[in-house]
């Protein structure tokens, strides 16, 4: 079976990606499965993100999972982007409250940041880069990337318990008087930044 490989061991990604890209009939990657590199190989061991940017650090993920595995690798490095902390936690979002602190931890450290500020404006930000597609689909680049945004605000406190990390504090513009979490899967990919970036890459897969 056609099988790419998604750097990452957040499971909430996988579905969200799986959904976007291997479900979609009008996709390319339709019928290709999905599969997080850490269910393929058993001791891996995550790359040290140190780029400077959301795209340099996705494709360190991906190059890594494709040297791992042999296979075409996909990875989203994503975040959080607030105005009023000039930009914080942005590609450091999974570890704003130290490494191995979880949601809950950068929640509770961003609402304490943002305590007494009225100006909460924010986005999501996701760059995927997908590596290697050219060996499964002749005539598709061996490197690819794109990235989405979703525009909103950050909420006084946490709503809903979909999805994951900052969704709860995460008010996108685009749905008045919910959070991220409160939001179903498909109505969160058909606004979030990750649906962005993945609709964007269904495009240049097309286009080909
Ligand atoms: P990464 O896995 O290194 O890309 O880190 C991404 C971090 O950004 C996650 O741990 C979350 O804290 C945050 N993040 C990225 N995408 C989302 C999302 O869709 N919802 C909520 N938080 C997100």
């Amino acid at each position: 079976m056609p099988t790419i490989v998604v750097a990452t061991g957040n499971a909430h990604k996988v579905t969200e990606i799986a959904a976007a890209l291997g479900a979609a009939l009008d996709s390319p990657l339709a019928g290709v499965r999905f599969i997080a590199v850490h269910e393929l190989v058993g001791a891996y061991t995550d790359p040290v993100e140190d780029g400077a940017s959301f795209e340099d650090n996705a494709a360190i993920k991906a190059r890594a999972a494709q040297a791992a595995t042999g296979l075409p690798a996909l990875a989203d490095d994503s975040g959080l982007v607030v105005d009023a902390l000039n930009g914080a936690p942005g590609i450091y979002s999974a570890r704003f409250a130290g490494v191995g602190h979880d949601d809950a931890a950068n929640n509770a450290k961003l609402l304490a940041e943002l305590e007494g500020v009225t100006e909460r404006r924010a986005r999501f930000v996701s760059c995927l880069v997908l590596v290697g597609l050219d060996a499964l689909l002749p005539g598709q680049p061996d490197y690819l990337a794109v990235c989405g945004a979703c525009e909103g605000r950050i909420a006084a406190g946490p709503r809903g318990s979909n999805g994951f990390g900052y969704d709860p504090l995460f008010l996108p513009d685009v749905a008045p008087g919910r959070s991220m979490a409160e939001l179903t899967l498909a109505e969160k990919t058909a606004i979030s930044h990750r649906g962005a970036a993945l609709r964007q890459l269904l495009t240049h897969l097309n286009a080909r």
